[in-house]
């Protein structure tokens, strides 16, 4: 009976430490300059995710200027979560 609830609670733990990974890793705030305020800022491959098309179809918007995006020195490309709404 103990050992049941030690392994619980272990698994418990686990599941929330990495949902907190995933949260910090993707999520972001920047100001958008199209939006003219701040928004929610996602990696293409998220992107992707959330409008349920591949990593091509959000490049391919991307390129037609259908899509929110900033692009700073050093860091990755990341889109305006709005943008794909
Ligand atoms: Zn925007």
């Amino acid at each position: 009976m103990k050992r049941i609830t030690s392994r619980t609670t272990e698994i418990t733990i686990e599941r929330r430490r990495s949902l907190v990974t995933r949260r910090t890793t993707k999520r972001r705030l920047s100001y958008c300059p199209i939006c003219a305020r701040e928004g929610e800022f996602v990696t293409p491959e998220e992107a992707a995710a959330r409008a349920s098309v591949t990593l091509r179809t959000i490049y391919r918007w991307l390129e037609d200027g259908k899509l929110h995006f900033i692009e700073q020195p050093g860091s990755e490309l990341v889109i305006c979560s709005e943008s794909l709404a």
